[in-house]
């Protein structure tokens, strides 16, 4: 468990955080002193991830269930919220890499993005505006990526689902800023995370070519994108509201 910077108080949940940056945020919301509902639809990976937060004196508890299936999605908040109370924080991070250009994409491919990238957020960003209604506030941030601003070579159902979700969170900013919740985006280049490990084992995927592309000349770690998002969520960040965070090493500042 990771407990740099600032104090983060209150219950959050984070989804897809069983692996990546989503347990590289659970980890360090947990570590800056914040209770964590841990939702991913692997049960044994949401276990592990509680398991070592707990392990290491923070407060966590696995809260299994698929972001695209609305239940899961109320259960899991309302597990959470039964261990901690309220919830303030969530971090919407669970996604999944579905390649391919428009003449190849078989449409179960493309299904599944649009359902677990963009409705799964839309889903749980709903819940998430409802828990902090109730309380006067909160903060909400999900995971797009740079291929949520930008077009994507070979990356249809993917690059199409994350500009959705950048497209969702400003709508958020807008329409429940003046009821205390700040809605933000956080947009990644490759972080080293089992996704992008996937993701290079497919042709034309190259990955020296691609960490060449990138200013600071390296991909991200997932601590790197955990820390971006506990700032963005923390008091630090409380003018910050719609902001579409490039935490992309300077990938795209050239666009
Ligand atoms: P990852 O594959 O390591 O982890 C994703 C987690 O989400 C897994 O534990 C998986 O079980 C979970 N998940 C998948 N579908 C789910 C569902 N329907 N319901 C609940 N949980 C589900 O991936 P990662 O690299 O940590 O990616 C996290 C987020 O960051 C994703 O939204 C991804 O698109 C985005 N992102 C990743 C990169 C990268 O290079 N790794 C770059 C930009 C953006």
């Amino acid at each position: 468990m990771r407990g740099t910077g600032s104090q983060i108080d209150g219950c959050a949940l984070v989804t897809g955080a069983g692996s990546g940056i989503g347990r590289a945020t659970a980890r360090s919301l947990a570590g800056r002193g914040a209770a964590v509902g841990i939702m991913d639809c692997a049960h044994d990976a949401s276990d592990e991830t509680a398991s070592e937060i707990v392990s290491e004196g923070g407060q966590a508890k696995a809260v299994w269930g698929d972001v695209s299936v609305e239940e899961d999605v109320a259960r899991a908040f309302g597990e959470t919220a039964a261990a901690f109370g309220s919830i303030n924080i969530v971090v919407a991070c669970a996604g999944v890499e579905v390649l391919g250009k428009l003449g190849e994409i078989a449409m179960d491919d493309w299904n599944r993005a649009i359902e677990v990238n963009l409705t799964g957020t839309m889903l749980v960003a709903r819940q998430a505006v409802q828990s902090m209604l109730d309380i006067g506030g909160g903060a909400f941030v999900a995971i797009s990526s740079d291929a949520g601003v930008r077009g994507s070579a070979g990356a249809v159902p993917y690059c199409v689902s994350k500009h959705g979700v950048v497209g969702l969170v400003r709508c958020m900013a807008i329409d429940y800023g003046g009821r205390g919740i700040r809605s933000n985006v956080v947009c990644p280049s490759f972080v080293e995370t089992p996704m992008a490990e996937r993701i290079f084992a497919v042709d034309g995927y190259e990955e020296r070519e691609w960490a060449a592309k990138v200013p600071l000349g390296r991909f991200a770690t997932p601590d790197e994108i955990a820390d971006v998002v506990c700032h963005l969520v923390s008091d630090e960040a409380r003018y910050t509201n719609g902001s579409v965070y490039m935490a992309d090493g300077g990938l795209t500042a050239g666009l």
